[in-house]
């Protein structure tokens, strides 16, 4: 059995090394932020920044895989590993090297000089280790299947040989704030995802058909959430009861009803843009997967919309986003039951609506009012796991 290290600490490393000037700044602080939000609480005081890196340090090798997991859920991480500290001389990377092997396996020595005015080259400390081959428990071997990172900072080496690809992306909050429609479906749950990657902090925006925020609490709702949480625990959620809607809707022709559905869910979803200050919305909609996702209707549904809006799935098949929400472990949620807001679904709903048409229905139908109304009786806060917590914008 190799013996089991104990770990010093976690060391963490950002991709995007383009980034310069404030923008590095602005990133890295966020990435601090977001690492210290999804720790184990007594972690958030054991971050710091070493040059171009992170570092956790760890209580107990037990806590390893806790923090490990959390760090595997942030944006922004290009990779991580857990490490031992060594001394700067030969001797002791050596003896710490042993550490991490068992007998016999062939290892590739993987050097980096992060602090460069000590005495060895990265080629002088592979050599050194050929050398003294004698005193190694493994193999260095150039093509070896294991790796060992050693990396020298000033005053010590950071030794680890089991790196983690993190996420990538960018931190969330990087990019602003975003208000994203999220349905009970699989694509939204996965756009969400695809918007936080790229920075974007959500405000997350739901219509629910069901009588009390109590009965919406039962459903799978609150597990769609939970399943974004990881990657941005700190998301506030806007319950907004379509029954309003609905009402309304009853007045025109049930061929109308989803693109006055889509036009309600665009203007609400502006309207808290503007309290919430995002400068952008985010859907699950996907180029022609329905009727209501032609580029016609899409343009006349969205039409008066002064926001961007972000669609990460346009260029998706159903196929490629249910095999994402799967490996996202969304899919199985997505399945379930769930009542749908826009309930009266036409057989026949229209696929090629002009901007103007659509305008006339929705004020004819009395529309205007309603994304306010509706706002006024959402229920609107942090979101704790469970429910929705009151709690003031940021
Ligand atoms: P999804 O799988 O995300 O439900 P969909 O394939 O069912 O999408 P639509 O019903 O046309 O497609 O919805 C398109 C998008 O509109 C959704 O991806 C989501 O962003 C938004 N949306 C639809 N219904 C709701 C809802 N009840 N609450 C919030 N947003 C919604
Ligand atoms: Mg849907």
């Amino acid at each position: 059995m190799p013996e089991k290290p104990e770990y010093d600490g976690i060391v963490i490393h950002f991709g995007e090394l383009w980034l310069k000037g404030r923008n590095r700044h602005d990133f890295i602080n966020a990435l601090m932020r977001n690492i210290r939000l999804a720790l184990p609480g007594e972690y958030a005081d054991r971050l710091e920044k070493m040059r171009d890196r992170l570092m956790l340090n760890v209580r107990s090798s037990e806590d390893v895989g806790a923090c490990m997991d959390a760090l595997s859920n942030i944006f922004g991480i290009s990779w991580f590993a857990p490490f031992r500290k060594s001394g700067t001389d030969m001797d002791s990377m050596i003896s710490m090297a042993n550490s991490f092997f068992s007998n016999g396996e062939n290892v590739k020595i993987e050097p980096h000089r992060s602090y460069k005015m000590g005495q060895m080259t990265s080629k002088d400390i592979v050599s050194n280790f050929i050398k003294r081959q004698a005193e190694l428990k493994f193999v260095p071997e150039k093509l070896g299947d294991k790796k060992l990172y050693i990396d020298v900072l000033e005053d010590f080496c950071i030794v680890h040989s089991k790196k983690r690809i993190g996420l990538g992306g960018l931190p969330v909050g990087t990019s602003g704030k975003a208000v994203v429609l999220l349905s009970g479906g699989i694509d939204s749950p996965v756009a969400a995802y695809y918007a936080l990657k790229r920075g974007l902090e959500p405000v997350y925006l739901h219509f629910y058909a069901y009588g009390t925020i109590e009965e919406f609490y039962g459903t799978k709702m609150p597990k769609i959430l939970n399943s974004l949480l990881k990657y941005y625990p700190r998301a506030r959620v806007y319950a907004v009861p379509v029954h309003l809607f609905q009402i309304s809707a009853m007045k025109e022709q049930q061929k109308y009803e989803v693109v006055l559905f889509k036009k309600f869910i665009y203007e609400t979803a502006h309207i808290i843009s503007e309290r919430e200050n995002a400068k952008v919305i985010v859907t699950g909609e996907s180029l022609g997967q329905v009727s209501s996702q032609t580029a016609e209707n899409l343009a006349a549904t969205s039409q008066g919309i002064r926001c961007l809006i972000f669609r990460p799935l346009l260029g998706f098949d159903k196929q490629e986003i249910i095999t994402k929400s799967k490996e996202l472990g969304m899919y199985d949620i997505s399945i379930m039951p769930y009542k749908d807001a826009c309930s009266l679904r036409s057989r026949n709903p229209v696929t090629r609506i002009s901007p103007s048409a659509l305008e006339s229905i929705y004020s004819r139908a009395g529309m205007e009012q309603i994304p306010r109304q509706s706002i006024e009786k959402a229920s609107v806060g942090f979101w704790n796991g469970k429910s929705i917590e009151r709690g003031p914008s940021q």
